[in-house]
């Protein structure tokens, strides 16, 4: 049980997702997140787009330019 640890002394954090004060132990696994369901609503919160860079459409045109097909490497 995580409250058999949460004793003073023992290091607190803050749920990144919920805010509520986690136990940094070894024992809990979803640290820096207070349980698994944090941990993954924060995941979530990445892969909904919230967060994540989804665009690359300008990086990619930037090595295609740099990649000029019409431009001949010999030039006698
Ligand atoms: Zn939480």
């Amino acid at each position: 049980m995580l409250t058999d640890r949460m004793r003073p002394g023992t290091s607190l954090i803050e749920c990144p997702s919920c805010k509520k004060p986690v136990a940094w132990v070894t024992d809990n696994e979803y640290r820096p997140f207070c349980s698994e369901r944090c941990r993954i609503l924060d995941l979530g919160e990445w892969a909904s787009g919230n967060r994540y860079i989804p665009d690359d459409k300008e990086h990619s045109d930037v090595l295609s330019g740099e990649i000029n097909p019409e431009r001949e490497p010999q030039t006698d």
